[in-house]
């Protein structure tokens, strides 16, 4: 089995490394990341200047790009054959609810799913600190259990990308695995005005506190709860309930 990861915190990033390590077991592994932080770049394409990939060994780049450059380059060009699976994170935090609209961990994964690859993203939900990788490095072995399970399912799901967020619990306290749905997230004050060195404001997004609402059966219920939390995602987005009610609100112009 042919394995491709990549991730959005960096190719430096422990996360990476640990999915590396995890997947090992499977088969083939072969990495393709940016450069450098690409956290919320959601699927942004390069599009404006050329990508300069870097060889770092016999399966593994760098590139100077966002995660979908990333697979979108590894599968069309870096790779002599294509990949049987896409797999992307460890992500540094979590990508739950609203999280996968602008997660770039779930945009690599989207991008696999795209060109017909089956996908999974992983993100830790937990705070990962640069002097304690303890959190993340506890994971290879669960991570692998769930790998060899999701990649050797009878159907793994056509169309079908898999959200996974691990709990911010150790390893031996995690309960299990649930099947989510997403839930929802809202930021407050994650806008800080400041001022640049000539006192001209300027505006720095993130921080501030998030709500999040976990009704039954979401994703950041299982993770409470001490779960792996894994959701089904899919590219379309056309809302199916409006067409299936249209009869009630739809009036043809
Ligand atoms: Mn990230």
């Amino acid at each position: 089995m042919r394995l491709l990861c990549s991730n959005d915190d960096g190719i430096l990033a422990k996360g990476l490394e640990v999915l590396e390590r995890a997947t090992l077991p499977l088969g083939e592994v072969w990495v393709v990341a940016p450069d450098r932080e690409q956290s919320a770049t959601s699927h942004s394409l390069t599009v404006h200047h050329p990508l300069r990939p870097v060889q770092l060994g016999e399966r593994r780049w760098q590139v100077d790009g966002t995660p979908t450059d990333c697979v979108l380059l590894a599968v069309e060009a870096l790779m002599p054959e294509r990949p049987d699976f896409v797999l992307s994170g460890i992500n540094h935090g979590p990508n739950m609810g609203e999280d996968v609209l602008y997660s770039g961990t779930v945009a690599a994964a989207m991008e696999g799913l795209a060109m017909g690859l089956p996908s999974i993203a992983v993100s830790f939900t937990g705070r990962v600190m640069r002097a304690d990788n303890s959190p993340l490095e506890d994971l290879v072995e669960p991570l692998t259990h769930l790998l060899e399970h999701l990649v050797s399912l009878p159907a793994f799901p056509a169309s079908t990308l898999f959200n996974v967020n691990f709990p911010s619990v150790p390893a031996k306290e995690i309960k299990g695995v649930k099947l989510t749905r997403l839930g929802r997230r809202v930021f407050s004050d994650s806008i800080t005005k400041m001022q640049d060195p000539w006192g001209r404001p300027i505006y720095w997004i993130g921080g501030g506190s998030v709500t999040w609402s976990a009704g039954e059966g979401t994703d950041i219920a299982a993770v409470r709860e001490g779960y792996i939390s894994v959701t089904p995602l899919h590219l379309d987005v056309t809302h199916q309930a409006r067409l299936d009610d249209a009869e009630q609100w739809w009036r043809a112009p």
